[in-house]
């Protein structure tokens, strides 16, 4: 069950209309990848939701709506109220008695009396203005007793920070949203009936296979962190981050999860009758982060095979970007976060594929044809209306669409026409010439699979079966800072000893190409303080880090030292040439990648691993190079033990050329190479001619591990 829509509302029980600009405390709604709206009044809310709802519904779309208030009181309350055990049954009730003004005035305190008035002793509402309490409602909670009513849902003993839905005035005042909601959810179950259901009041603790789900919502279980200075109301923020957060869920799989949860409470009526909160009572709504010791290899692993600690590394990451809806048309590159199903056919009704005549192919003799030709005819996007008779035919041309009387086109160069008919020789089949209705894809299926990164076909495909917006994951921050003393920036003085920090530009360009925001964190000196500090500015900014430099072992190995005392460090020994030892560690929940400083190791440990680790954070999932196999335009012989890789590219003879030294100093040979050769583990002997592993570095930044299209639909 995948929601297209999820729909976040801070709700409020203001009694007047909010301030013309936004303020906090008030109304704000948020649609799944979409800014925040704020409304003044609670009509203004409903009507924007009911909109939204209404589009959803003729779209075919499925929505989870989720409003902050209490969707029951505590067990007791219901029968004790109207007679029945229902949440529904107070909803109703309610919604008989609230008054609710199109400018936010409303009754509730006088309600709140009425309901007071029907329970022994004093409460169990609570909470007014002073000019507004009396012995039936009283100004404080305290001044409650001998209601009979429980003081909390089972759920607000699960939140902390829940208040009771008794409490109606001042911070808060949980209850007065309530009151002023429950009307309204009711108002909504009246207008969607079977398209939209409440959970659990409705359904129980399961996922509802409905158009519309309501569920109960606490916006500050939410991380916001994420979010910029934008949103500057914090109410804002939290509708966005509900929203980020259930796609979020929902993208890895873990938000069908939240409908199940049954609060390890027995009695599963009473908490249904109660409600719940979507989220609480689960702990794998997110994605969980890296642990500290994810990179750790197997204890007495020296020198690891490339392919081995590929696998390693594979298996230790999953994605952790956030997602965000956007417009089909600025998608070019990014990756889907959830399957994306087609809106319309495509094509979406039977069409011409040549200029030619239409028929019915059931209505002709199989040897030479002489039709009449009917008045008008079939362009693409000027339809023939009406039906063409059986042995007649129509002028039609490429893209219009097949009229009704016609199921098959005979090209016009194989035809003799005159102004009043249509001649041509020989059998036709069925359909020939024609393209039929969902012959590409059909409506409702599969047009684009999780995990795709966008190609301009994808998006061809996308607008062609009326997708307009999509879910894709939010690019990956990748953070990426050098180390050492003797480096100096691009632009600045290089003084002797000094050298240009090289890797940092080339790294930049490289994450950027592979699809990642980058963020400079700058070159950081052989000082364990100034490189914490840049590590706490990277974690904080970023979702992965990218160093080069002080990776090894050595007394100014500061990077290595750095996530040893943390307790995260596994220096990989990889066997292969070009590349020092990978550091690989967590600071503050983000992935550390720990590259050798010098230019040629950074940019084959940049591609060979951390690309593969990137893709699979950033959703695409863990990736392998696009290889293919072509001559050597050289001969070489290599010892057994690692996997060497050589810059190289494609010669104007189609061979593969390898740079003219395998020095690691050389920075030139990058420049040159448009390539990758990979020699395998073992030994080897390349004659001229022999056929090599070639990874073109253009295709290093599109190959992808999911399919792209799932070749069953
Ligand atoms: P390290 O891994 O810190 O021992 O550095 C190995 C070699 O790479 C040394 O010769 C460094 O000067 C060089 N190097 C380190 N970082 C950079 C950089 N950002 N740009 C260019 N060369 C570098
Ligand atoms: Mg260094």
């Amino acid at each position: 069950m995948i929601y297209d829509k999820i729909i976040a509302v801070d709700w409020s029980a203001r009694s007047k209309p909010s301030p013309n600009k936004p303020t906090k405390d008030a109304l704000f709604m948020c649609v799944s990848g979409g800014v925040p709206t704020y409304h003044r009044t609670r009509h203004d809310a409903m009507a924007a939701i009911t909109a939204h709802l209404d589009e959803a519904i003729a779209q075919g779309e499925r929505v989870l709506l989720g409003f902050d208030f209490s969707f029951g009181y505590p067990d007791g309350f219901a029968k004790a109220l109207t007679g029945s055990d229902s949440a529904e049954s107070v909803w109703k009730w309610l919604a008989g008695k609230v008054k609710d003004a199109p400018d936010n005035a409303n009754n509730r305190f006088d309600v709140a009396k009425e309901i007071n008035a029907m329970f022994g002793g004093v409460g169990p509402f609570w909470g007014c203005p002073e000019n507004v309490a009396d012995n039936i409602l009283p100004s404080k909670g305290t001044h409650r007793r001998d209601h009979g009513q429980r003081e909390r849902r089972h759920v607000e003993l699960a939140v902390s920070s829940a208040q009771s839905t008794w409490k109606l005035f001042t911070t808060g005042s949980v209850g007065s949203q309530a009151l002023m909601g429950l009307p309204c959810l009711w108002g909504l179950k009246e207008r969607f009936g079977d398209d939209l259901t409440v959970w659990p009041h409705d359904c129980g603790f399961s996922q509802p296979d409905a158009n519309i789900t309501v569920v109960e919502i606490y916006p500050s279980l939410h991380p916001v962190d994420h979010l910029d200075a934008t949103y500057q109301i914090e109410d804002a923020k939290q509708v966005r981050a509900v929203c980020d957060a259930f796609e979020l869920a929902q993208t890895h799989g873990t938000l069908s999860k939240a409908f199940t949860v049954n609060a390890d409470h027995r009695d599963a009526d009473v908490i249904a009758q109660e409600g719940w909160i979507l989220g609480v009572g689960i702990n794998e709504l997110k994605p969980p982060v890296l642990t500290n010791d994810c990179f750790a290899l197997p204890q007495g692993v020296h020198w690891t095979p490339v392919d081995t600690a590929l696998a390693e590394l594979a298996g230790r990451l999953h994605p952790v970007a956030m997602t965000e809806t956007i417009s089909v048309t600025s998608a070019l590159g990014r990756i889907v976060a959830q399957d994306v199903i087609a809106k319309r056919s495509n094509p979406p009704t039977a069409n011409s594929a040549v200029d030619g005549y239409g028929f019915d192919s059931d209505s002709v003799d199989e040897d030479a044809q002489v039709l009449p030709l009917v008045d008008g005819r079939a362009a693409a996007g000027d339809a023939f209306n009406g039906v063409v008779p059986a042995g007649k035919a129509v002028r039609i041309l490429t893209g219009a669409m097949v009229p009704q009387g016609v199921n098959t086109v005979v090209l016009e160069e194989d035809c003799t026409v005159s102004d009043t008919a249509v001649a041509f020789n020989g059998t036709l089949t069925r359909g020939a010439n024609t393209r039929q209705a969902g012959e590409d894809i059909e409506n409702g299926t599969k047009v684009v699979a999780k995990g795709t990164k966008l190609s301009a076909g994808d998006i061809a495909i996308l607008v062609a079966t009326g997708v307009s917006t999509l879910p894709v994951f939010k690019q990956l921050r990748v953070a990426i800072l050098s180390t050492g003393d003797e480096l100096t920036d691009v632009g600045d003085e290089a003084v002797e000893g000094q050298i240009f920090d090289a890797n940092r530009p080339m790294l930049a360009a490289m994450f950027e190409k592979f699809g990642a925001t980058v963020v400079d964190i700058g070159k950081v000196p052989d000082d364990p303080t100034a490189l914490r500090a840049a590590f706490d500015r990277a974690a904080k900014s970023a979702d992965m880090i990218i160093t080069s430099g002080g990776a090894s072992a050595g007394d100014e190995d500061h990077v290595s030292r750095l996530l040893q005392d943390n307790g995260s460090m596994a220096l990989w020994r990889v066997a292969m040439k070009p590349g020092r030892p990978l550091a690989l560690g967590v600071w503050n929940d983000t992935p550390v990648f720990g590259l050798p400083g010098n230019p040629v190791a950074a940019f084959v440990c940049a591609l060979i691993f951390a690309k593969p680790a990137f893709d699979a954070l950033a959703g695409l999932g863990f990736s392998t190079p696009q290889a293919f196999y072509v001559p050597a335009g050289f001969a070489k012989s290599k010892k057994a033990g690692r996997r060497e890789y050589l810059r190289a590219r494609i010669g104007t003879d189609g061979r593969a050329e390898r740079f003219v030294s395998e020095g690691s100093g050389r920075i030139s040979g990058l420049a040159w190479a448009d390539g990758l050769i990979e020699l395998p583990d073992g030994a080897m002997t390349i004659e001229e001619g022999d056929l090599v592993k070639y990874l073109p570095f253009s295709a290093l930044a599109f190959r992808q591990i999911f399919p792209k299209r799932d070749p069953t639909t």
